[in-house]
């Protein structure tokens, strides 16, 4: 039996455990969260970033700058601020002329993640959004962690002060056009999502993420899911009878089919069927970098051949090299092979990987590509135009 003195002293004891418990949660809510957005979103090439007169020059007289994938909004930063870490947020994007981002929401990642072989069994995403102070309703629900990113998004238009539109219509995507005449600084966003396993296999839930502003779809991220395979899958098989639906539904919606991370099979299988502009939003290409997750030269033929375009990433694992010029040569090759109409920059900042500059580089790649010979109507097709052109002609009308 415990004496008074002795309760008293594990009462004293529970709440110094309890004093200890809850600081070491508060520090970790409210520092872990930036030290690993500045942890996994790192720059190769520090800014400010050098250009050469002619390449100022031309990208200065850009009318459009497009950018196919960024997952900023997986971190909890407030894109709203400029930031001396991680690749971007509105004030960089405003420097960089960009006038629009495809923001796409990373929505599951397994633990101890590779390029050759994941299974769907661990979530590495849970702790995170707990601890960045998400709503409840998403620390373990894959749709729902698409519709608070959704919101976020909305959140930071709106106190933007008007810099920052997020585009859902045909409409929205004209309107802005015609006010970025008059005013170069503000900037738009779209909203994708990277893996259908977000949709938990059930059709109900494209209603939800159609709803929320979702436009473009990744089939598939680093794990087969009830969609069809991915390049880093255990089976990296083909597309299943609900992915087959899928992709129907989303034509019918005009939501994007974006193929990057894509299984090989699952690239043939919905090529074989899909009617309307495929999007690559984040790629290399085999050709020169040889891995699982680069495009063949018969993929990115037939992926210019549905109209769509694709998006050149700009870290190392996807261009085999660290400098601007390795993603314009990445760029020239699939220009010389499939046309300037459909290529277009896929970034992948702030997607937990070494960005060989952040958005403040991006006139590097002009000055890259001029390098190359490539001529200055391309490069402006490459950096914005595609995209604009594509979004115009297939964006839904407003209902
Ligand atoms: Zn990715």
């Amino acid at each position: 039996m415990l004496s008074p003195n002795t309760l008293s002293k594990g009462k004293k004891f529970t709440l110094v455990v309890l004093g200890i418990l809850i600081l070491g949660f508060l520090s970790a809510r409210f520092f872990l969260p930036t030290l690993l957005d500045k942890k996994f979103n790192s720059v190769l090439n520090d800014a400010p970033y050098m250009v050469t007169e002619q390449g100022a020059k031309l990208y200065d007289s850009l009318d459009f700058i497009a950018d196919l994938h960024s997952d900023v909004l997986l971190w909890s930063r407030d894109i709203n601020k400029e930031h001396d870490f991680g690749h971007e947020d509105i004030p960089r994007m405003l420097k960089a002329k960009v006038s629009l981002q495809a923001f796409t929401m990373v929505n599951k990642v397994p633990y101890g993640l590779n390029f050759d072989k994941n299974t769907a069994d661990s979530d590495q995403l849970t702790i995170p959004f707990i601890l960045q102070g998400r709503p409840i309703k998403s620390w373990f629900d894959l749709t729902e962690r698409v519709v608070v990113q959704s919101a976020e998004l909305e959140q930071f238009a709106r106190l933007s002060n008007g810099k920052l539109r997020v585009i859902k219509f045909k409409q929205d995507f004209e309107q802005y056009l015609v006010d970025r005449k008059n005013n170069k600084n503000i900037t738009a966003g779209f909203l994708g999502i990277e893996g259908a396993q977000a949709l938990k296999g059930d059709m109900k839930n494209l209603d939800i993420v159609y709803a929320a502003g979702v436009r473009m779809i990744g089939l598939t991220h680093f794990y087969d899911n009830a969609v069809g395979g991915s390049a880093h899958g255990v089976n990296k098989g083909g597309i299943t009878e609900f992915g087959k639906k899928l992709v129907l539904e989303m034509e019918k919606r005009k939501i994007f089919v974006d193929l990057s991370h894509a299984s090989e099979q699952l690239v043939d299988d919905v090529l074989s069927f899909a009617k309307r502009p495929i999007l690559i939003s984040h790629t290399g290409v085999k050709a020169t970098c040889d891995n699982i997750r680069n495009l063949s030269d018969k993929h990115l033929k037939q992926i210019a051949a549905t109209g769509g375009l694709v998006g050149i990433a700009m870290f190392k694992q996807a261009i085999c090299g660290t400098k601007p010029m390795d993603i314009a040569k990445a760029i020239k090759y699939t220009v010389d092979l499939i046309g300037a109409n459909h290529v277009a920059l896929g970034s992948d900042f702030d997607g937990a990987i070494a960005s060989v500059f952040d958005v403040t580089g991006l006139p590097q790649i002009v000055d890259a590509l001029l390098k190359l010979s490539v001529s200055e109507q391309d490069i402006a097709l490459i950096m914005g135009e595609n995209v604009k052109r594509v979004l115009l002609e297939s964006l839904p009308d407003k209902e």
